[in-house]
């Protein structure tokens, strides 16, 4: 199978050559002729493969070649994405698929500013990546026209259909004319995603090259079970007992995410952090310097979990677990692209079993776990498996308490006939320079 076969048109052909893309990924060998044939389509792939490629290389072909010439303040068609980072990456591809052809691509996302974006925008542009929220923002200012859009692409589209887009996609598709092409992809889909999805489309292609909701086989995953505040200590541990090179790092909260930054930084590392309280500057400029490996530890809040490619990164750790399972196959699919292998790691405390009961569920693996011998676990975290179960072990049953009653004393129990304090133990005040507190100071 070549891409030629697949009906691709010179000009894009020539950038795959140059790009070396000899063989078309299997993703791609379906959703090409699909995409070019003009139907709607769902399509789910594992992270890494090709998605991107998989529409953006018919979609161009399809707007080189069919259409009338772009308006001022249009678009013909259209790419929405959850993040700011996705959407500089996808448009990077977009652009370099699209060199050969008299097409204009542009992408537009929140937190610079939108003045720019405005300016450009009157001009038309052909192709348009956005996130949600701006996207509407310049339309509300009438930046943007919608009228001449042949074809929406929703990418991570299980991502953009859940609850917290649901609002600004609603506003999106009303906005949109009626008769259009909709394509959507991502690595995973919910049933419920599934179905309301398909409510958008019209009599979809549904294309799944591997199972739904599968981690990609060239990951090796394992876990280590630790204890929630030593979750740190032992990211550090590893870190230098393993001699790992390029981590990329998720933690549940932003302040997850700093206070794990300004630890390694403390300790020499070349760290930095992308979550969404930090402006979109530097979130980009994190980002960019651990692609280019001149930092060696990025750690992220699930704004880094979706789509994002980076070369060779050979290590994802879950410091934390993700809440939604389904974003454990997005985080750990950032390394094992493109057939590579990679290793992802999950730090695993009781809170959390849980969630990995979900993750096991959804992945339908047990994850293999490996103790670290100074970090074994006060609370245990219960076995688990793919069938969801947590395995409690079964508890011990109470020796029937001796009550002070039984002992004949009555209310009045004190300390000595007792294994536990009578009273509570007086908290010590803490004292100024060791020395006693002084009354009437504070
Ligand atoms: P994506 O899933 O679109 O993020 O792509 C994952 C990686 O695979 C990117 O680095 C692409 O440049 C690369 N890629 C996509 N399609 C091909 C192909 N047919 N041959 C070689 N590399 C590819």
């Amino acid at each position: 199978m070549t891409f030629a076969n697949l009906g691709l048109i010179e000009p894009l052909l020539h950038v795959l050559q140059q790009m070396d893309y000899t063989t078309p990924t299997p993703i791609q060998a379906k959703a090409i002729p699909a995409v070019l044939a003009g139907r709607d389509l769902m399509a789910a792939a594992q992270t890494g493969t090709g998605k991107t490629a998989g529409f953006g290389l018919p979609l161009l072909q399809r707007l080189a070649m069919e259409g009338e010439k772009v308006a001022s303040n249009s678009i013909r068609a259209l790419v929405l994405v959850p993040t700011r980072e996705l959407a500089e990456q996808v448009h990077a591809n977009l652009r370099a698929y699209a060199e050969h052809l008299p097409l204009s691509t542009y992408a537009v996302y929140g937190g610079v500013s939108i003045n720019p974006q405005m300016m450009r925008l009157r001009r038309g542009v052909d192709l348009l990546v956005a996130t949600p929220g701006r996207l509407l923002d310049l339309f509300r200012q009438n930046a943007l026209k919608f009228g001449q859009v042949q074809t929406l692409v929703l990418d991570e589209a299980d991502r953009m259909l859940d609850l917290g887009f649901a609002e600004e996609l609603q506003a999106v598709y009303a906005a949109l004319p009626r008769k259009r092409q909709t394509l959507l992809f991502s690595a995973t889909f919910s049933e419920q995603i599934r179905l309301l999805a398909g409510l958008a489309l019209n009599d979809p292609l549904s294309i799944e090259v591997s199972p739904r909701n599968v981690t990609a086989s060239t990951v090796k995953q394992w876990l280590v079970t630790v204890d929630k505040k030593r979750k740190a200590d032992l990211f550090c541990h590893l870190l230098r007992k393993k001699r790992w090179g390029q981590v990329l790092v998720f933690a549940k909260t932003r302040n997850g995410v700093d206070q794990l930054v300004e630890r390694l930084q403390g300790e020499g590392i070349k760290a930095d952090g992308i979550h969404g309280d930090r402006p979109q500057a530097t979130r980009q400029r994190a980002l960019d310097s651990f692609k280019q490996r001149e930092i060696q530890v990025l750690v992220a809040t699930d704004v880094a979990a979706r789509g994002l490619d980076i070369d060779d990164l050979p290590l994802v750790v879950n410091l934390d677990l993700p809440i939604v399972a389904e974003d454990y196959v997005h985080r750990i699919g950032r390394t094992g692209r493109a057939g590579n292998s990679g290793e992802a790691i999950s730090l695993v405390c009781a809170d959390e079993v849980q969630l990995l009961a979900a993750i096991e569920v959804l992945t339908r693996q047990t994850l293999p776990r490996h103790d670290e011998p100074d970090f074994i676990p006060d609370h245990r975290v219960p076995q688990t498996d793919a069938s969801g179960q947590v395995i409690k072990k079964p508890k011990k049953p109470k020796k029937p308490k001796e009550t002070a009653a039984k002992r004949g004393l009555g209310k009045w129990m004190d300390s000595s006939g007792s294994d536990a304090p009578a009273v509570k133990p007086v908290r010590k005040v803490p004292s100024f320079n060791g020395g006693p507190r002084k009354k009437g100071k504070s």
